[in-house]
């Protein structure tokens, strides 16, 4: 379980996140919606420790996420693996490569250091990019994939990294409708295949709708609905 305990960001005196509140049951497909500057992004970066919070506390099975550090602080990033808008591909280097970062976290330092990919890691990362379709493409420059191949990609490193739970940021924010639907059903298979939960930002409430089971609306840093999508009515 993770649960949020009046998490606030500011930023100057603008309140990005206010006094949030939010248990989450392992297993969830959580759409988090809400207009843009609501304050989804900077609630989500707090959870993975990428942003640190003004106020409040964020456990985890009952730890103190805020107060981790070291290897400890680098375990629970790889507990919560983050997809990005922008699909954050390193551009030159293979889509397998790309992939197989996801598993830096679990080789020894030295492996990773020298990048230095044991068989079962490259495996592991090849039945990733055959799920979502995307293995005939392994030995192509990540930059030369569409928009939609890209964040399977990334959606395939988030996999390979054995994570917990993966925060999706606006994820299909620049995608095409066909390749928002192929991306978000493969959030949906993860969710529902290995019982990943997913956290995922979104500002379409049709597609929040049909993907998620359970809905937190944010409106200037305030979560301001948390519920079942049919209980969401249009004036929220
Ligand atoms: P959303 O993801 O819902 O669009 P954000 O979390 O990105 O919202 O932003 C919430 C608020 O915090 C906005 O008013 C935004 O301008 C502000 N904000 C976000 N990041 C920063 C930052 N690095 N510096 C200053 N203000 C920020
Ligand atoms: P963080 O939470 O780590 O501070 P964000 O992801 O929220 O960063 O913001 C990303 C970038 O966008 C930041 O580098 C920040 O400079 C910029 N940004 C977003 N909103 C604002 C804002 N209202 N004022 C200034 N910069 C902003």
């Amino acid at each position: 379980m993770l649960e949020l305990n009046g998490l606030t960001r500011r930023y100057g005196s603008n309140l990005a996140v206010a006094d949030v509140d939010l248990k989450v049951e392992m297993g969830a497909f959580v759409g988090v919606i809400g207009r843009s500057g609501a304050g989804k992004s900077t609630l989500l970066r707090m959870i993975n420790r990428l942003s640190a919070p003004s106020a409040g506390t964020i456990r985890f099975d009952g730890r103190d996420v805020g107060a981790l550090k070291g290897a400890a602080l680098r375990a629970w990033r790889a507990d919560c693996a983050m997809i990005f808008q922008q699909f954050n591909l390193i551009g030159r280097l293979d889509v397998l490569t790309n992939v197989l970062m996801g598993r830096l976290s679990h080789a020894s330092a030295m492996r990773s250091l020298l990048r230095l990919w044991s068989d079962v890691d490259r495996a592991i990362a090849f039945v990733a990019l055959e799920q979502f379709d995307i293995a005939h493409l392994a030995s192509e420059r990540a930059e030369n994939l569409s928009g939609g191949q890209q964040q399977r990609v990334a959606i395939a490193r988030a996999l390979v990294q054995e994570p917990q739970i993966i925060l999706a940021d606006e994820p299909i924010a620049s995608l095409d409708p066909r390749n928002t639907r192929v991306v978000m059903d493969a959030l949906g298979a993860i969710n529902r295949r290995y019982g990943i939960t997913v956290l995922c930002n979104l500002h379409s409430l049709d597609l929040a709708r049909s993907y998620c089971d359970r809905l937190v609306g944010m409106a200037a840093g305030r979560v301001v609905f948390d519920g079942a999508p049919r209980d969401l009515t249009d004036d929220v």
